[in-house]
């Protein structure tokens, strides 16, 4: 671990290293993206296996929603940045003339990534890919709750890069906040809204530009018409996947009254599918990061009625799936992100109610809407603001890399993937090339007898 008294001479080096200018070409970034790919592929097992001890993730999960998305990101880039790194050029008015105007994308310089504990390798490697195809250096300063992750990103990052280059530095809050004490090119965050806000003011002391993803109450709202058993099995996977752990897991249920009894059995009888009668024992299915959000998730339990699941082992900090009904909005589990695998449900007759209630709160990452009729996928559309809107599945939404992710208000600023994370990471220069011949002297004063030529020019 990195003494605190040395994070100014490791940036001190990234701005150095920066400034050499070799971090700009296409082939020193298309080179290092294939050098990160590679060691990711190398590393698999040793990952999945630090996922397991940090989280219960199974390699199933831990190479679907982390290393394949990793691999997918960095494909992507490569197949890309040549277009998206060109200089654009611009149309110019007839009052420049002779010119030229282009917008020329460059990387912002340092930059500082702060990333959570839930999906620990590609929260903290998937903003990074972003920052390598822009051309930054980067730190990167992982989650301390998830201490075996951690080690393996500072392993294969700080052991093959050139420090001055890229470099995790581990630690918990003291080295969290020396590090928002520096000034940075850009601080790119993902956690929770009240470190998200600590972080937006320190950047704000050094005007440092900002990408906060966060979270917040992701609902998900089931409509009459539709396949019961697909939309259950869609809910289950999206809500239980990483044991509820996920930025966009649908937070709660807003069902229509008249099929909530089909749905609860559909649930119900997923979950069994899924996880078997006591999924304590399924080895796919995950567990609590730690006692402290296990006992936080753990006295949510005592809301409303439990009506499946609520089963938890301490020793473990294993909370079963839990469904719970008889919810009122002013419910404690109402109050927060839950970000564990307790899904409260709530009813609704109109859709607009639904909306009502929506909208009543902080503006969520995501918005669920399962449904067949087109003409409600329009209104919630319309009429709701959130991160995103996913009609039919949960979470698939996040590998869809040609979307921009991220949230609005509450739920973030900002937003990456694809080329969003590229345009996140690049500050687009605008450049003007006039020539030296034609000089009309139109501009330059004196200004007697040019107005009227000057209002002829710019209308
Ligand atoms: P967190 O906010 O507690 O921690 C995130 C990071 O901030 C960690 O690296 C942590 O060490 C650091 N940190 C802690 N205290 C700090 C301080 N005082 N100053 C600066 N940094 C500090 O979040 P978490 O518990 O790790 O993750 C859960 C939260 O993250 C949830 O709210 C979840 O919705 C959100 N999240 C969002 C996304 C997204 O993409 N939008 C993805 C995953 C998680």
């Amino acid at each position: 671990m990195l003494q605190l008294d040395s994070i100014e001479t490791v940036i001190k080096q990234q701005n150095d290293f920066f400034l050499l200018g070799e971090t700009q070409s296409l082939d020193f970034r298309k080179q290092q993206l294939r050098h990160l790919k590679k060691l990711i592929i190398n590393n698999e097992s040793q990952i999945s296996e630090a996922l397991y001890k940090d989280l219960g993730k199974c390699n199933f999960e831990s190479y679907l929603s982390e290393i394949s998305l990793i691999k997918k990101e960095i494909n992507n880039m490569l197949n890309n940045l040549r277009k998206w790194s060109k200089s654009r050029y611009v149309f110019t008015a007839i009052e420049q003339f002779p010119a030229r105007a282009f917008i020329q994308p460059q990387p912002k310089g340092v930059v500082l990534i702060i990333s959570p504990w839930n999906y620990p390798i590609s929260l903290a490697i998937m903003p990074l890919i972003g920052a390598i195809a822009a051309g930054n250096c980067a730190i990167i300063k992982p989650s301390e709750l998830s201490p075996n992750t951690s080690n393996i990103l500072e392993k294969i990052i700080n052991n093959n890069f050139d420090n001055r280059y890229l470099k995790v530095i581990q630690g918990g809050k003291e080295t969290s906040e020396k590090l928002l004490k520096e000034k940075w090119d850009h601080i790119f965050f993902t956690g929770s809204p009240s470190i998200g806000k600590i972080v937006m003011e320190a950047a704000a002391k050094q005007l440092t530009p900002v990408t906060l993803e966060l979270g917040g109450k992701s609902p998900c709202i089931v409509d009459k018409n539709i396949n019961i058993q697909e939309t259950a099995k869609r809910i289950v996977w999206g809500k239980f996947l990483n044991a509820g752990q996920s930025c966009i897991a649908p937070d709660y249920l807003l069902v229509n009254r008249s099929i909530k009894p089909q749905l609860i059995e559909a649930i119900s009888q997923t979950i069994k599918e899924f996880y078997g009668k006591d999924p304590s024992k399924s080895t796919d299915y995950g567990r609590i990061i730690n006692e402290y959000h296990f006992k936080r998730l753990s006295s949510l339990l005592t809301s409303g009625k439990i009506i499946i699941g609520g089963k938890i082992i301490p020793e473990e900090n294993y909370i079963s799936p839990t469904i719970i009904d008889n919810i009122s909005p002013d419910f404690p589990i109402m109050e927060d992100e839950i970000f564990g695998p307790i899904l409260p449900i709530l009813d609704y007759d109109e859709l607009e109610e639904a909306l009502n209630f929506i909208n009543k709160r902080p503006k969520p990452l995501a918005i669920y809407l399962f449904s067949n009729d087109k003409n409600q996928e329009k209104i919630v559309i319309r009429n709701t603001r959130s991160g995103g809107v996913s009609i039919n599945d949960t979470l698939m939404q996040y590998a869809v890399l040609t979307l921009p992710f991220g949230g609005i208000g509450k739920s973030g600023i900002g937003c990456y993937h694809g080329k969003y994370s590229f345009d996140t990471f690049s500050h687009y220069k605008s450049v003007l090339k006039r020539s030296f011949w034609l000089e009309t002297n139109l501009r330059f004063p004196p200004y007697k007898g040019k107005f009227k030529w000057l209002k002829f020019i710019l209308g």
